[in-house]
């Protein structure tokens, strides 16, 4: 018996950290330097007295022999055979050795020059990225503090993520170019050195003050609150940005920037930057403004509502990368698009530790970016007044290739972890995301592991009941970092179904699934099937029997784990059998013809079940 209890509205507790910034800074466009200050309020909501606090200091990455620089060097010692057959280095093609090789001028730094608290100066002990303040008055439970910050720091020639003059020629690509609180959580102090992996902030709210050459304009994080403010005598203009409940604040600024708008909805604005260069460049980024608006219902529809007044595609950086209400896009490709426009959901508003949880912020993600792409695809693209007719064959193309490819939408992402499950690299999607061994490894668990993740909860609970869990997951934990477990409550909670042990085969282990078909008895009224198990992960099992009469039947073996089963989809006549114990090697079942009227028997028809062998799955009967 299902039962279902929905719990939309129902509250969490676990307490959050908040933090609000009022940062002042002035960027010389010929020095590449920035100086600053900052004043914080710092509300400790944890039951716990703060005798130290730390701040990241991501530039400090981008010197010669930093973290991130002998990361990348020994990563390039590895030599692995990609998807297309090629042998390439394991390390990001974007850095490779390139942080060694900078000269003094194109480091990146940031220095604290001190931190006052009450008027007092604190004790600062640096550690690279991570600055460690011992503070002379602890932070009692429950209190909130002051603090002011005086800062510089030097833009990097770009690297990775941030800096100064990209490959497109943006002049400047400021993301984590503050000295930013490190989150404390329930789990204690996040101080993880920057190696250019993964995120994890504190929600609170940016008043950001920025102040440079009126040649600029500047794309940013936040609301615009003096649109027209005039620049000074000395020809520096100053912009003022606020943005509320974010845990980031990022941007950009070029000498050549075009700028589009359109407010989409009362109270909601949508903004593309993109660095002036052609006609056909003109096109292409008007095309992700009118894409983005297209796609906003149905991403909102399927993952929860969007709950900022503004939302900026940036052109910077060195691909995409996400952040608060903007992300930096190296040009305007709609899947990249969608997809740093996803992470609004997973990465800043759910917030989800991504050190620990990578797969819960670009797992989710992916997924999301292939469902959105598919919908865009099929509903809008061919309509768009931005592409022209060859665009439009490439995407009937696509589109018609689609659908002779299973599962459709998410097969780019299952390839992906088959890959990895073949690979003998896989490391258990529970690693922490610095300390792969690999960064293959890292991003096919990542990305596609992570997106295959839902993909299968799909074939588990049911699509619909997923689609349930993703919107009562996103209105449950909104601004309150969950975890793995969090997410899996959830899901218990909406479909009545146990599924701890889904979640511990697929995060804890690299245990894969196989079944196959074995054997088959003619019986007195039917046939007999016999399953196996090869895989040393269970799971329920879809299986397809058609008969030569052009009928067919869905046998589902439920799995004892679960205690209970997703209900039928699709308007196949389904045949529900005992379960199968987890344990058990093998499994029969009955069809309810003779064997002689049988065309063919497959598991897993719908392509839903990542099975790292299909060649058993399927039986075709001859004559
Ligand atoms: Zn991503």
């Amino acid at each position: 018996m299902l039962v279902v209890c929905f719990q939309t509205n129902a509250q969490v507790e676990r307490w959050q950290q908040h933090i609000d910034y009022t940062i002042k800074a002035a960027l010389d466009v010929n020095t590449n330097i920035v100086k600053g200050s900052e004043d914080i309020v710092y509300n400790n909501n944890s039951n716990d007295t703060l005798t130290k606090v730390y701040f990241h200091l991501y530039w400090n990455a981008f010197q010669p022999n930093a973290a991130m620089d002998i990361r990348s060097r020994e990563l390039g010692k590895n030599s692995l055979t990609n998807r297309r057959g090629d042998v390439v280095k394991d390390w990001d093609a974007r850095v490779t050795d390139r942080i060694e090789k900078l000269t003094p001028t194109e480091i990146g730094y940031q220095k604290v020059n001190s931190i006052l608290i009450g008027g007092k100066v604190q004790k600062l002990v640096k550690h690279e990225t991570i600055l460690e303040v011992i503070l002379t008055q602890a932070i009692l439970p429950k209190s909130t503090v002051k603090m002011n910050i005086d800062f510089e720091a030097q833009v990097p020639k770009q690297i990775r993520r941030s800096g100064r003059d990209n490959a497109e020629g943006v002049r400047f690509s400021m993301s984590q170019w503050y000295p930013k609180m490190v989150e404390y959580d329930y789990q204690g102090w996040n101080t993880n050195p920057y190696i250019a992996r993964e995120f994890y902030g504190v929600w609170g709210n940016y008043d950001v003050t920025l102040q440079l050459d009126q040649h600029y304009r500047v794309a940013a994080t936040g609301v615009l609150q003096n649109p027209t403010a005039p620049a000074n005598a000395q020809g520096i203009k100053t912009w003022n940005f606020k943005g509320n409940n974010i845990h980031d604040f990022v941007w950009a600024a070029d000498d050549h920037y075009k700028h589009l708008a359109k407010e989409v909805r009362k109270g909601l604005t949508l903004n593309v930057y993109y660095k002036e260069k052609d006609a056909k460049s003109d096109s292409a980024w008007a095309n992700v403004l009118w894409a983005a608006e297209k796609m906003l219902p149905f991403m909102e529809q399927k993952f929860g509502a969007y709950p900022y007044p503004q939302y900026s595609f940036i052109q910077g950086g060195d691909g995409g990368m996400e952040y608060a209400m903007a992300t930096l896009l190296k040009g305007p490709g709609l899947g990249t698009v969608f997809h740093e426009w996803m992470h609004s959901w997973y990465q800043h508003i759910l917030g989800t530790n991504e050190s620990l949880f990578p797969w819960m912020d670009e797992g989710f993600t992916s997924y999301a970016e292939a469902e959105v792409s598919h919908a865009y695809n099929l509903t809008f693209a061919g309509n768009s007044p931005f592409i022209n007719e060859s665009e439009k064959g490439q995407i009937k193309i696509a589109n018609e290739k689609a659908k002779s490819q299973l599962p459709v939408v998410q097969y780019g992402n299952y390839m992906g972890y088959l890959g990895l499950a073949k690979s003998g690299l896989e490391e258990p999607m529970s690693t922490h995301s610095d300390h792969y061994n690999t960064n293959y490894a890292y991003s096919s668990a990542a990305y596609s592991k992570g997106a295959t993740f839902l993909g299968l909860f799909g074939y588990i609970i049911g699509d619909s009941m997923r689609n349930k869990v993703l919107l009562n997951y996103y209105n449950t934990w909104k601004f309150k970092h969950p975890n793995a477990n969090d997410f899996i409550r959830v899901a218990e909670k909406t479909s009545g179904i146990q599924l701890a042990w889904f979640k511990e085969y697929w995060m804890n282990s690299t245990k894969t699934i196989d079944y196959g078909l074995n054997d088959i008895q003619a019986t007195s009224t039917g046939a007999m099937i016999s399953v196996q198990r090869i895989g040393k992960m269970p799971a329920p099992l879809d299986i397809l029997v058609t008969y030569k009469d052009g009928t067919s039947e869905l046998h589902y073996i439920p799995l004892d784990l679960m205690l209970g089963n997703k209900e039928a989809e699709g308007s196949i006549n389904r045949i529900v059998h005992p379960e199968c114990k987890w344990v058990q090697p093998t499994y029969t079942f009955e069809t309810s013809k003779p064997l002689s009227t049988l065309k063919s028997i497959e598991i897993d028809p719908s392509y839903r079940l990542p099975d790292v062998n299909r060649s058993n799955n399927k039986l075709e009967i001859p004559n």
